[in-house]
């Protein structure tokens, strides 16, 4: 089969999701892939990130279930972007850009992300943000259960290990020194409660393309899912 040519006014009203553990890097290569093909970003750990933060400074345990889902109702998540500025994200007046990604807030984040209450009024929230144009949303579900009609589904994997050399030289970037060994273990517990959890645990669509990034670096990483993303968008029959 010959693939087709890139047609740009079916990739303008896609809608691709990128989901994978922690540390892959779906960050990095969802906001890069939806600048490159002109579309909308939309990171939905950020906002399980932004309600765990906000909860704690509400008085609200990220282990309230009952609180936690009251807090999601009422709080109006927003993303951001300034002119030539960088994407921020803000809970009423609250700018939580810097604050979402200090290692408390992935642990909160992952505590808070196991409550089916909280879990729906998200998707919610996500499923209004991708109706509104094409979009390239990162996360854990999205291919399963946020947008499963998503004309492009990309998994990406990578070994715990290196997963975890990736989150730390973030970490160090951004000034929050940690050790790697304490980077490998937050990363395999918050693993082990994304693939433990009763409702839409961390697994592969049935139609997602499964890439292993392990060996990658970013550019390589990048230009891997944005050729796979084309083709799928191109070729819908591939999903059947
Ligand atoms: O992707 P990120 O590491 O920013 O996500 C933070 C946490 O939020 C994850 O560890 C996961 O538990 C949760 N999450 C989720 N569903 C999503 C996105 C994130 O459960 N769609």
């Amino acid at each position: 089969m010959m693939p087709k040519p890139l047609d740009l006014a079916v990739i303008k009203k896609a809608q691709v999701a990128i989901d994978g553990p922690a540390g892959v890097g779906k960050t990095t290569t969802a906001r890069t892939l939806a600048k490159q093909l002109g579309l909308l970003y939309v990171d939905t750990g950020a906002m399980y990130r932004a309600l765990a933060v906000w909860a704690r400074t509400q008085g609200v345990s990220v282990d309230d279930a009952a609180g936690s889902a009251v807090l999601a109702k009422k709080a109006r998540i927003r993303f951001e972007t300034p002119p030539g500025g960088s994407p921020r994200v803000l809970i009423e007046d609250s700018d939580l850009t810097r604050a979402i990604r200090s290692p408390d807030a992935s642990e909160g984040a992952s505590r808070i992300s196991v409550h089916p209450a909280v879990r729906k009024e998200l998707v919610r929230q996500q499923r209004v943000l991708a109706r509104r144009r094409g979009v390239v949303m990162e996360g854990r579900d999205i291919g399963t259960v946020v947008l499963p009609d998503a004309g492009a589904k990309v998994f990406l994997t990578a070994s715990a290990e290196e997963r975890a050399r990736r989150r730390h030289r973030e970490l160090e970037k951004q000034k929050q020194p940690t050790s790697l060994e304490q980077v490998l273990l937050d990363i395999l517990e918050r693993d082990a409660r994304d693939l433990g959890r009763e409702i839409s645990p961390l697994l592969p669509a049935p139609d997602a393309v499964v890439l292993d990034c392990t060996a990658f670096d970013p550019t390589t990483q990048i230009s891997v899912v944005r050729r796979v993303v084309e083709t799928l968008l191109m070729n819908p029959e591939i999903h059947d």
